[in-house]
C-alpha cells in the first residue's frame, strides 16, 4: 500500500536527492521539471547512485533499489505532479521571481492542508511565500549539499508557518534519515551559511593580507579544524578542550574578544586576490574543464566517511 504522494519540482541536483531521500522510506514521488529531458535524466542518474549506494552498503531503509526506483514517476504538468501529494518539495533555481513564480501556481492546485516546502539556500521563507493564500502552510526544508552523506537539513518556518507544518515536516525529515535542525525565526542566510561565509570571509582576509597561502588555508581546515568538526562542533570542541565551559571561558574569552576585534569589515570577493585563490585551486583540484573529476573524488572521500560515522 502506497504511503502517500510527495510532489518534487524541479529535478537538478537538489530535487535527485530529496527524491532519494523519499523514495528511501516508501514514499512514492512524483518529479516534474519544466524541462522534460532533466525529468529523464535523473530517473537514470538516480538509478546509477541507487546501485552505487547499495553497493557501498549506504542505501537508506528497506527497500531494494528496483522497488525504491518503482516508486518515481515523472510528469511534464506541474498539476499532475502537486495533485494528491500531501507534501510539495521545491527544487527550481535559487531566484526569488522563479520561485515566487511556482509558488504562485502551486497555491492554486493544492489542497490548504498540503505542506509548501522550499529547498532555498538563502531566500527567507516569508519573501517567498507572503502572497500566497496558504502562506501558513509554506516552510523552508534547506540539505546540506550532498544532502544523502551530510544529513543536516535548516528547518526555516516563517512567522506565519503553522506549528503542524513545522512538526510534520521535522517527521519527515527524521523519517527519511535527515538531521533536522529548527530555527526559531527566519534570519539572512539561515545558520549553515552564516557560519561559512564567516569562515569564508576571514580566510579572505588572511589571504589578502599576505600571512598565508590560499592552500595553506585549505590544510588547516581539512587536515586541523575540519578533522574535528566531522564529529563535533565548535562548542564540543571547545568544551573538551578546557574542563567544560566555564574554565574554557575562563582561559580563552579575553583572548578570542581580543582576536576577533582584530577581524575587519566583510570585503567582496573580487579582483586579485580572488584570482589569486582561483590559480591555485586550479593547481591544487585541477583546471575548471576537470571539476567534474575532482566532485567524484570528493565524493568517494565523503562516502567513506559516511560509512566511517555510520560504523562507529
Ligand atoms: P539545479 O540547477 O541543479 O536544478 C534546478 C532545476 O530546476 C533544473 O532541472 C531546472 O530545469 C528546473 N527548473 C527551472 N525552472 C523551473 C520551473 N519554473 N519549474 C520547474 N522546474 C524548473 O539547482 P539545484 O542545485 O538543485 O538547486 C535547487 C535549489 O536547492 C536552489 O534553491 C538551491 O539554492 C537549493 N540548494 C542547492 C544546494 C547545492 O549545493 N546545489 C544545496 C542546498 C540547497
Amino acid at each position: 500500500m502506497s504511503k502517500g504522494k510527495i510532489g518534487v519540482i524541479g529535478s537538478g541536483l537538489i530535487g535527485r536527492s530529496y527524491t532519494m531521500l523519499f523514495i528511501s522510506a516508501g514514499y512514492n514521488v512524483t518529479l516534474f521539471d519544466i524541462l522534460a529531458e532533466q525529468t529523464h535524466a535523473a530517473k537514470k542518474d538516480i538509478w546509477d547512485q541507487l546501485k552505487a549506494l547499495e553497493k557501498q552498503n549506504l542505501l537508506r531503509g528497506t527497500l531494494t533499489p528496483e522497488k525504491q526506483f518503482e516508486l518515481i514517476a515523472t510528469t511534464e504538468s506541474l498539476e499532475e505532479c502537486v495533485r494528491g501529494a500531501f507534501f510539495v518539495q521545491e527544487c527550481v533555481p535559487e531566484r526569488l521571481e522563479i520561485k515566487r513564480n511556482v509558488w504562485a501556481k502551486v497555491d492554486k492546485m493544492v489542497d490548504p492542508s498540503v505542506i509548501m516546502s522550499s529547498s532555498t539556500s538563502a531566500l527567507l521563507p516569508s519573501a517567498i511565500s507572503e502572497g500566497l493564500a496558504n502562506k501558513n502552510r509554506f516552510i523552508v526544508s534547506h540539505p546540506t549539499n550532498p544532502p544523502f552523506y551530510a544529513p543536516a537539513t535548516e528547518v526555516v518556518p516563517a512567522s506565519w508557518t503553522d506549528e503542524d507544518v513545522k512538526e510534520k515536516t521535522i517527521a519527515l525529515l527524521k523519517e527519511v534519515g535527515q538531521i533536522p535542525v529548527v530555527l526559531n525565526r527566519e534570519i539572512k542566510g539561515f545558520v549553515l551559511n552564516r557560519i561559512q561565509y564567516a569562515i569564508m570571509g576571514e580566510c579572505y582576509r588572511l589571504i589578502r593580507d599576505g600571512i598565508v597561502s590560499p592552500e595553506d588555508v585549505d590544510t588547516i581546515m581539512s587536515q586541523g579544524l575540519g578533522m574535528r568538526y566531522a564529529f563535533m562542533g565548535p562548542w564540543e570542541t571547545a568544551y573538551l578542550n578546557a574542563t567544560g565551559m566555564m574554565h574554557y571561558g575562563e582561559a580563552y574569552s579575553d583572548m578570542i574578544f581580543n582576536i576577533q576585534q582584530d577581524f575587519g569589515p566583510p570585503e567582496r570577493m573580487e579582483g586579485p586576490t580572488l584570482e589569486y585563490i582561483n590559480e591555485s585551486m586550479r593547481k591544487l583540484a585541477g583546471p575548471e574543464e576537470d571539476i567534474q573529476e575532482r566532485r567524484r573524488w570528493r565524493d568517494r572521500r565523503l562516502t567513506a566517511l559516511a560509512k566511517l560515522k555510520k560504523d562507529m
